[in-house]
C-alpha cells in the first residue's frame, strides 16, 4: 500500500470518499477528508468533468484501495464473481467484505484493515479454533473468529478494541470483545457492505 503516513489520506481525497486507511484517526475531526473534501493538488478544487470510463476507473480504484488489494488480486476477484450465479457486482462486494482481514477489522480487533491483515498474517487469529494466517480466506456463515489467547494482551489489539466504540459492528457479525471472539452470523447483505461504491461501474470497467 505504499507510504502509510500522510499520503494515504490523499487516496481518500482523490477517490472523494473516506476509505478508512488510518485507523482511529479516521473517526476523528483530524480526518483529512473531513477537513479538505476535494482532490489533492493544485487543481483539486476545480470542477472536473469525468468520462464514463474515468468514473468506472475511479469506482474500481476506490474499492481496490479501500480493501488494500493489488490490481492482480482485484481482477481475480472480479473473475470469481463473474463465474458465480449471483449478479457479478454484488458477488464481488460479498467476497471483498468477507475476506478474513476485513472481518477481523470489522469485528474491531484491528484499528485499520492493514493492521487486521498483519494480525492474520502474523498468526494471531484463529478460525474455528485453528490458526489461519491467510488474509484472503473468505469467511463462511458460522465461522468463529478469535484472537488467539497469547496475543490478547497485545497493545495494538487492546487499543483497537477500545476504539471500536466509534464504529458500528454490522448485524451479519456478532462480537464479544471480552472474549476476543466473534461469529459470522450470516452472509453479508448489500446494505452492510462497507465500501461506498457503485459496483455495477466496476463490472463495466472490467467488461470493456
Ligand atoms: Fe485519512 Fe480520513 Fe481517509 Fe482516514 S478516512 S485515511 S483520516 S482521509
Amino acid at each position: 500500500m505504499g507510504c502509510q503516513n500522510e499520503s494515504v489520506c490523499k487516496l481518500c481525497r482523490r477517490e472523494n470518499a473516506k476509505l478508512f486507511l488510518k485507523g482511529d484517526r479516521c473517526y476523528t475531526d483530524k480526518c483529512s477528508f473531513e477537513r479538505r473534501p476535494y482532490p489533492p493538488g493544485q487543481h483539486g478544487q476545480s470542477r472536473l468533468k469525468f468520462s464514463e470510463f474515468a468514473l468506472q476507473l475511479r469506482e474500481k480504484q476506490k474499492a481496490k484501495r479501500f480493501y488494500g488489494l493489488s490490481e492482480k488480486q482485484f481482477r481475480r476477484y472480479v473473475g470469481v464473481a463473474d463465474a458465480s450465479k449471483e449478479v457479478t457486482g454484488l458477488a464481488l462486494l460479498k467476497i471483498l467484505e468477507s475476506r478474513l482481514d476485513n472481518v477481523v477489522y470489522t469485528m474491531g480487533f484491528g484499528s485499520s484493515r492493514r493492521e487486521a491483515r498483519q494480525l492474520v498474517s502474523h498468526n494471531h487469529v484463529l478460525v474455528n479454533g485453528k490458526r489461519l494466517n491467510i488474509a484472503s480466506y473468505v469467511v463462511n456463515k458460522g465461522d468463529v473468529i478469535e484472537v488467539q489467547e497469547k496475543s490478547r494482551q497485545g497493545v495494538r489489539i487492546l487499543n483497537a478494541i477500545q476504539g471500536v466504540s466509534k464504529r458500528t459492528v454490522p448485524s451479519w457479525l456478532e462480537v464479544d470483545h471480552s472474549q476476543f471472539k466473534g461469529t459470522v452470523k450470516d452472509i453479508v447483505g448489500r446494505d452492510e457492505v462497507s465500501v461506498p461504491v457503485e459496483e455495477a461501474m466496476i463490472v463495466e470497467y472490467y467488461s470493456r
